[in-house]
């Protein structure tokens, strides 16, 4: 995958701590929950007579790259919304594990090379 480094497993307090984060974030999804009212197929029902249309929660989610909806029977509310939740607290874990994969890295290897260190290099050279 990237060429030249071997892939290893690390040791990492960062790693450790996302990871006790992450099994009290289960079950997870990504989609969103709607609430919609829409008229009903059974024939002469009163409501829909009346123009009362139907609450209905409806999950939207993607599928191979589609769009897609499912309906959500009223038990399963609660805890779809839990998961969506855990979903997102998910992904900023996620988004947050290489800056701090990096930082746990840098704080143990000071650098040798990098932006830092050219810049100490090009102040010293600039003196003589
Ligand atoms: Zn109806």
């Amino acid at each position: 995958m990237f060429r030249g480094v071997k892939p290893k497993n690390i040791r990492s307090a960062v790693a450790d701590r996302t990871l006790e984060k992450l099994t009290g974030l289960w079950p997870a999804l990504k989609g969103s929950l709607a609430l919609v009212h829409k008229p009903c197929a059974r024939p002469g029902c009163p409501a829909c007579a009346r123009g009362d249309k139907h609450p209905n929660h409806l999950l939207a989610f993607t599928e191979g790259g589609k769009r897609r909806c499912m309906y959500v029977p009223a038990e399963m509310v609660p805890v779809l919304g839990r998961a969506l939740a855990n979903g997102r607290r998910i992904e900023r874990l996620l988004y947050g594990m290489g800056p701090a994969l990096l930082r746990e890295h840098r704080a143990r290897n000071p650098a040798q090379t990098g932006p830092a260190v050219r810049a100490k290099r090009k102040s010293t050279r600039a003196k003589s």
